[in-house]
């Protein structure tokens, strides 16, 4: 699971200041899927680099298994990260790289061996259902399978946590469809905490068992999908 306690993001300082984040408090448990909506603006993708500390809060804490990140040096964060997944809207994958490559690349990055690196890739591939398109280039992908590899990524250092930013932007409804129903086939089958932030309400109400919505940066109404009433 993944804890935010106040979380607040500043940029800049003195009189050109502007609190884009402000005390923001969450939990995501185990085999739950919150949805975190707004409008263009609110904090959504701010938010996203402070849950996966890609960028550091102004003050707050992130706590994933225990552990409060935000207070690790350099090194233990490097570590720690790999409890959160996230995938990212358009995917971001190396254009040069095939998707098992891809997949491959975070495994690489920890120095394991190439016999161990296959196996695992093949193995997220599938979980996907992509493995037959093992060697195909990012450019020979629709965007959905795009979205299933970055998916797969996410997954490859086998982290509680899943971070999808806006990752359904831009996907054609059957393709939403399908990275929709994976969601919540993760959230069962690893007992994933997902975070799934998004602007399209019409997704929410198909996958989230909760929802946060965030408005000038501040959590305005949180609770159970079926306790709340959405105005898109
Ligand atoms: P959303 O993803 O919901 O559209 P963002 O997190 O991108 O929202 O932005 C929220 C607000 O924070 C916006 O008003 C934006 O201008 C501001 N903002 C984002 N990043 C910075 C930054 N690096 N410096 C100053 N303001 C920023
Ligand atoms: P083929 O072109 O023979 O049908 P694939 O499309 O299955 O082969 O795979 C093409 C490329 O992807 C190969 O270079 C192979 O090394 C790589 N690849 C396939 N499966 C995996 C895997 N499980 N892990 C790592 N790389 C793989």
């Amino acid at each position: 699971m993944i804890e935010l306690v106040n979380l607040t993001k500043t940029f800049g300082s003195g009189k050109t200041a502007t609190t884009v984040l402000d005390d923001i408090s969450f939990t995501v448990d185990a085999r739950e899927i919150l949805a975190v909506v707004g409008p263009s603006g609110a904090g959504k993708s701010t938010l996203a680099r402070c849950l996966n500390l890609l960028e550091r809060p102004t003050s707050g804490q992130v706590i994933v298994g225990g552990e409060d990140l935000t207070a690790m040096g350099a090194a233990r964060l490097r570590d720690a990260r790999r409890r959160i997944g996230t995938v990212f809207q358009s995917a971001s994958l190396l254009s040069r790289r095939t998707a098992a490559e891809n997949v491959a690349l975070p495994l690489e990055y920890l120095g394991a061996t190439k016999a161990s690196t296959r196996a695992r890739v093949g193995e997220l591939l599938d979980r996907v259902g992509l493995l037959d398109k093992a060697g195909h280039y990012p450019h020979q992908l629709s965007g959905g399978q795009r979205q299933r590899v970055g998916i797969a990524r996410a997954l490859a250092l086998t982290p509680s946590v899943l971070l999808s930013d806006e990752a359904t932007s831009g996907l054609d409804p059957d393709s939403t469809e399908t990275y929709l129903r994976l969601l919540t086939e993760l959230r069962d089958d690893l007992r994933l905490a997902v975070v799934f932030i998004t602007h399209e309400m019409d997704t929410v109400v198909r996958v989230a068992d909760t929802v946060g919505r965030i408005d000038g940066g501040r959590i305005v109404e949180h609770g159970a999908i079926t306790d709340l009433v959405l105005d898109p």
